[in-house]
């Protein structure tokens, strides 16, 4: 009893940081880049599939040409930006960009890397 108790609890922290492979589904390290079982590489973890986008650069695109939706462009939402290009002309572009452009300043990485899966 006692021993089958500890087994659960070892099992579960140790699951922790593992993660199933995607290809053969064998349980491997998170931190593993290459299956050891069947040598396929690992996509990388969610918060680093920022790939080639700044976020700086995008809250600073957002501050200083926001409201032609650069910053939309840079962060691969091109509808979004062809939208803020339609209304540059009321401003309200501008606004919601500087917002924006705020808000993408002062949250973390892991929050920009959903805003840009939005
Ligand atoms: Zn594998």
């Amino acid at each position: 009893m006692n021993n089958n108790m500890s087994f659960e609890s070892q099992t579960a922290q140790s699951s922790v940081n593992m993660v199933f492979c995607r290809s053969c589904g064998s349980q491997i390290r998170q931190e593993a880049e290459i299956c050891p079982r069947c040598g396929v590489r690992q996509l990388p973890p969610p918060t680093e599939t920022l790939g080639d986008k700044n976020r700086i650069a995008a809250g600073v695109l957002a501050l200083l040409l926001g409201g032609l939706g650069v910053h939309k462009f840079y962060m691969g939402q091109v509808g979004k930006g062809i939208l803020y290009l339609l209304f540059v002309w009321t401003f309200i572009p501008s606004i919601l960009a500087l917002i924006e452009g705020i808000c993408i300043l002062v949250e973390t990485d892991a929050k920009f890397a959903r805003r840009l899966n939005a």
